[in-house]
């Protein structure tokens, strides 16, 4: 088994989407980003490549390569597990945290663990998506960025 952490932030602009987990949740502002900067995404990306020791998203999706220009994190994520998978990885869980003062996510969490869920071909039941603020403190508090952290557990599915 190897387990694996993911940090993420990124800066509440206006005009653009907000996109958190492939949901697209209706507000004034969105987060800046060469990809469609979906912070739970890219959190759980890196977690399972630092889970299996296969570098950092940076490096397999630079923000310098046009192919990634507003592309969906949730895609990406699918390329990140599809190389766990290739390797022999099986997805143990996920557990995840978005700092976010505004907007309120709960209404949107369901979906997005059905969204990894299926992209990560597990039970949502696999999946855990907590959301809270941060208490007015700081960027998030001032709600000029989204920050998310990850975890996941991987099992090998194959003798080592
Ligand atoms: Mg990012």
């Amino acid at each position: 088994m190897r387990i694996g952490i993911g940090h993420d932030i990124h800066r509440l602009v206006p005009g653009r989407p907000l996109i958190l987990g492939g949901v697209e949740i209706a507000y004034p502002m969105g987060l800046w980003g060469h990809s469609d900067a979906d912070v739970l995404c890219h959190a759980v990306s890196d977690a399972l490549l630092g889970a299996a020791a296969l570098g950092d998203i940076g490096q397999h999706f630079p923000n310098t390569d046009p192919a990634w220009k507003d592309a969906s994190s949730l895609k990406l994520l699918g390329i990140v597990w599809a190389m766990l998978k290739n390797r022999g990885w099986r997805l143990e869980n996920v557990d995840s945290m978005i700092l976010a003062e505004k907007p309120k996510l709960a209404p949107f969490l369901p979906q997005m663990r059905q969204n990894l869920a299926s992209v990560l071909g597990v039970p949502s039941d696999r999946i855990s998506i907590k959301a809270g603020t941060n208490e007015t403190v700081d960027a998030v508090g001032r709600e000029e960025a989204i920050v998310c952290h990850a975890v996941v557990l991987i099992e090998s599915s194959t003798a080592r």
